[in-house]
């Protein structure tokens, strides 16, 4: 028997949990965006109005003003959109113990074991969810995960669409391939070279050509293409990742000075990324706790005005954190750099944005290859230029490592 599965996505998910709290702007044009006072601020999301003036999330505020003047930018509220995402889950999860999110604003569900159609649960969904938390999702009802959630991107906002063995050839198969799970940029950059640019096209596709090109991720998302894809919906509470991390040090001899506190901050800070990469999320908080020589203990943290993984941009954030807190008064005996507010990596509303930020991106994939050497050769055969001179300086001191 075929398995009913559902894909909920909540529409313009910052831009409305936004609304919901200033009703004043529902219909105004609206962008969530990190850093105003920034000029490099980008834009993380925003609502149906500014959707229509043609505002796209991941373009500079700067170049969304000129297209639509009146919008109204706020900041972000991850802890909003963090209670609005766990209503929406405990709504899904009456129906079904099998509901697994993908990103903060998406979900998938298996209900093939409910009462009900998977089209009269999505409808219900919708309504549920409109009337109870005053935002809205586009639902996919499928046979796969893959096609389910093509389904909740096919008719959106506030609506329902039906993604059967019976017409997925006709629905699914015109769509740009890219559309499609497992389709990223370098995966469609092989396809393109072989003409194949629609769903469809990779189906038909001759399978020794792309097993060839792209090897098991090849033959992945051809089955995917032809509706083969039998991934199970994740139990609720199957994964518990964890919700903060965090590395520290105490050194033998105090830190006396901003540059010898960087150097300490940037080599913690490759654990804690590495951590938060590990686990395929982003973080959206960064924490210093300093303790000085007479055991005094400060703790600052920051919210980010985007969620971040990689190693630079996370020591770039708690140095700052530290070079604003602490004044030098005595010197520093530990410091303990964390991270919390986790989101998964690829949370629907970061992709298209981060793919946008070219800086950001080269920043990832430096992370990427450096994860992927040491995991085969150890967490030793690389170091950061400017954590050599860290440990230059250390093993001076023998400095050893403690209060992890
Ligand atoms: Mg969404």
């Amino acid at each position: 028997m075929d398995r009913v599965i559902l894909h909920s996505d909540l529409n313009n998910f910052f831009a409305s949990v936004e609304c919901r709290y200033d009703p004043t702007l529902w219909e105004k044009p609206v962008a969530v965006c990190g850093s105003k006072e920034q000029r490099h601020g980008i834009v993380l999301a925003k609502n149906q109005p500014a959707k229509l003036m043609g505002v796209k999330t991941g373009e500079a505020i700067w170049q969304a003003q000129k297209k639509c003047p009146e919008l109204v930018i706020v900041p972000p509220h991850y802890d909003r959109y963090a209670k609005f995402s766990a209503a929406a889950r405990g709504i899904y999860e009456s129906y079904t113990d099998r509901v697994e999110s993908f990103g903060i604003d998406e979900c998938w569900l298996d209900v093939t074991n409910c009462r009900k159609s998977g089209e009269e649960i999505a409808e219900e969904l919708r309504s549920r969810i409109k009337s109870k938390l005053g935002v809205t999702v586009s639902v996919g009802v499928s046979f796969n995960k893959v096609f389910a959630k093509l389904g909740s991107d096919m008719k959106k906002p506030d609506a329902v669409t039906v993604i059967s063995r019976a017409n997925f050839k006709d629905t699914v198969w015109k769509l740009p391939v890219t559309d499609m799970l497992g389709v990223g940029n370098s995966v469609y950059a092989q396809l393109h070279r072989y003409y194949i640019e629609t769903i469809g096209d990779l189906a038909n596709a001759s399978p020794e050509l792309i097993k060839r090109r792209l090897g098991k991720c090849g033959e992945a998302i051809q089955a995917y293409a032809n509706g083969l894809d039998s991934s199970p919906v994740a139990l609720v509470g199957e994964s518990h990742p964890a919700k903060s991390i965090s590395s520290g040090m105490t050194l033998p001899h105090d830190l006396t000075c901003d540059s010898e506190a960087k150097e300490l901050i940037y080599y913690l800070s490759e654990t804690v990324a590495a951590g938060v990469r590990k686990q395929g999320m982003r973080c959206t908080e960064v924490s210093v706790a300093v303790k000085d020589s007479k055991f005094e203990r400060i703790t600052r943290q920051k919210k980010l005005p985007v969620p971040i993984k990689s190693t630079f941009e996370i020591a770039a954030a708690a140095y700052s954190i530290f070079t604003e807190n602490y004044s030098w008064n005595r010197s520093v005996r530990n410091i303990t750099v964390g991270v919390s507010g986790l989101v998964p990596e690829n949370s629907a509303v970061q992709t298209d944005f981060f793919s946008e930020d070219k800086a950001r991106q080269r920043l990832e994939a430096l992370d990427g290859a450096v994860d992927k050497l040491r995991s085969r050769y150890g967490s030793e055969c690389l170091k950061r230029a400017i954590v050599m001179e860290f440990e230059g300086l250390t093993e001076r001191k023998s400095f050893d490592e403690g209060e992890k």
